[in-house]
C-alpha cells in the first residue's frame, strides 16, 4: 500500500508519551497507515510479558502508568519485526542502547525510511571525539535522520499540558510531514534547519541538570541555580562554536535550548537523582536503580563522554562546569567543590 507506516523504536517514559500523540495523529492523517508499531524491550511484570500487557490494556504499566495509549499502537518485542515495513522510524531509547539496536536493524529496514531521533545524548567516537546519535543512526543504517528535542517532561506531555518542542530538519518538505505527525493543539512544534545544534542542546542540557541537582542537594538556592543554568547555557554555546561551527545562536532560544534547560533543571530525573546523590552519599548508579524504576539517566554518561573529548583535545578549562559535573558524578570530586570550580569561570574574566 502507499500509506506511510510509522514505527516507534523505544517504549520508555518518553517513547510511550510520544506513542500516544503519534497514535492519535496517524488516525487523522490520510497519508499515514493507522497502525503504529512500537518496539518494546521485553520484560516480565508479575509473570506477564510487558508487550502483552500493553496490547491488552493499552497502558505501559511500567514506564508510563496511568495513561492509555491509542489501540492502534501495537507493542512488538522484536525490533526487526517492528521496523521492517516502516517509512518513518522514531528513535526514542536511552542513548546507551542505540549502537546495538542499529546493528540489529542493519539491512533489515526499508532503504527509503526516514529517521527522527528523540534521543538526548552522544556516543564516544573513535579517536577521542563524540558522535551525534542521529549521525550514528544515519551512518549505520544508511538513512537520513532528523531530530526532535524540547522542554518535554514525558508525564506532562502525556497529561496533555501545553508545551513546545523543536524539530531540527534541513529538508523543508519533509519537515512539514514530521510536524504533521507530531504536532497537536497542546504540543506545538517549531522547525529549524539547524539540526546539529538542536541535538547538541538536547544532549548537553542533561549535564547542566545534574549541576542544578547538586545545587539543590547543597541547599544553595535559586540564585546559585540560575548561575549554574546560565553558565551551562554559555558552555553549551561554546561547545557548538568549537565543535559544530556554523550553527545559529537563535537555536538556543528555541524549546530545545533555554526551554529544556529550565524544565530539566527544575523537574527532570537527572536533577532529582543528582540532588539525592548529594543528600544520601550513595552512587549515581545505585540511586538510578532505587529511584527510577527502570528508567535511565542520560546526564552522567553524557558528562563522561564530553569530558573524554575535552580531555583528549586539551579543552577542559573551556568547560569548567561540565568538567566539574563529570568529576562529581564519577566520585572524583566532592559535590561541595562545584562552586569553587566555577567561581572563576571564563564567562567572568
Ligand atoms: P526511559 O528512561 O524510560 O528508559 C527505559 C527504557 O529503556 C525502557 O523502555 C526499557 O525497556 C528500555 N531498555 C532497558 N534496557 C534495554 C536494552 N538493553 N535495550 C533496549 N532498551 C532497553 O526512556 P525514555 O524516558 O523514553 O528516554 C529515551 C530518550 O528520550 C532519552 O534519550 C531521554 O533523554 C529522552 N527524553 C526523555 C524524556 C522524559 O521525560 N522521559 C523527555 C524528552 C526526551
Ligand atoms: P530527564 O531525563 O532529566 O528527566 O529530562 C527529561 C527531558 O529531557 C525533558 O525535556
Ligand atoms: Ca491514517
Amino acid at each position: 500500500s502507499k500509506l506511510k507506516k510509522v514505527c516507534i523504536i523505544g517504549s520508555g517514559n518518553w517513547g510511550s508519551a510520544i506513542a500516544k500523540i503519534i497514535g492519535k495523529n496517524v488516525q487523522k492523517l490520510p497519508q499515514f497507515d493507522n497502525e503504529v508499531t512500537m518496539y518494546v524491550y521485553e520484560e516480565i511484570m508479575n509473570g506477564e510479558k510487558l508487550t502483552e500487557i500493553i496490547n491488552e490494556t493499552h497502558e505501559n504499566v511500567k514506564y508510563l502508568p496511568g495513561h492509555i495509549l491509542p489501540e492502534n499502537v501495537v507493542a512488538v518485542p522484536d525490533v526487526v519485526d517492528a521496523a521492517k515495513d516502516a517509512d518513518f522510524l522514531i528513535f526514542v531509547v536511552p542513548h546507551q542502547f542505540i549502537r546495538t539496536l542499529c546493528s540489529t536493524l542493519l539491512g533489515k529496514i526499508k532503504p527509503t525510511a526516514v529517521g527522527l531521533s528523540l534521543i538526548k545524548g552522544f556516543d564516544q567516537a573513535e579517536g577521542g571525539g563524540i558522535e551525534l546519535i542521529s549521525h550514528i543512526i544515519s551512518r549505520h543504517l544508511k538513512i537520513d535522520c532528523h531530530v526532535l528535542m524540547g522542554a518535554n517532561l514525558a508525564g506532562e506531555v502525556a497529561n496533555e499540558n501545553f508545551c513546545e518542542t523543536t524539530i531540527g530538519c534541513r529538508n523543508f518538505r519533509l519537515a512539514q510531514t514530521l510536524k504533521d505527525l507530531i504536532e497537536t493543539d497542546y504540543f506545538r512544534v517549531v522547525v529549524v534547519n539547524d539540526e546539529e545544534a538542536v541535538e547538541v542542546c538536547g544532549a548537553l542540557k542533561n549535564i547542566v541538570a545534574c549541576g542544578a541537582g547538586f545545587v539543590d542537594g547543597l541547599g544553595l538556592g535559586d540564585n546559585t541555580k540560575a548561575a549554574v543554568i546560565r553558565l551551562g547555557l554559555m558552555e553549551m554555546i561554546k561547545f557548538v562554536e568549537i565543535f559544530y561551527p556554523g550553527c545559529k545562536l537563535s537555536t538556543f532560544f528555541e524549546s530545545c535550548g533555554v526551554g529544556d534547560l529550565v524544565t530539566t533543571c527544575y523537574g527532570g530525573r537527572n536533577r532529582r537523582v543528582s540532588e539525592a546523590f548529594v543528600k544520601t552519599g550513595k552512587s549515581i548508579k545505585q540511586l538510578e536503580d532505587e529511584l527510577l524504576n527502570g528508567q535511565k539517566l542520560q546526564g552522567p554518561f553524557t558528562a563522561e563522554e564530553v569530558n573524554f573529548m575535552s580531555k583528549t583535545k586539551n579543552m577542559q578549562d573551556k568547560f569548567p562546569l561540565f568538567t566539574a559535573i563529570h568529576n562529581i558524578c564519577a566520585g572524583k570530586l566532592p559535590a561541595a567543590e562545584l562552586i569553587n570550580c566555577i567561581r572563576n569561570h571564563p564567562e567572568h574574566m
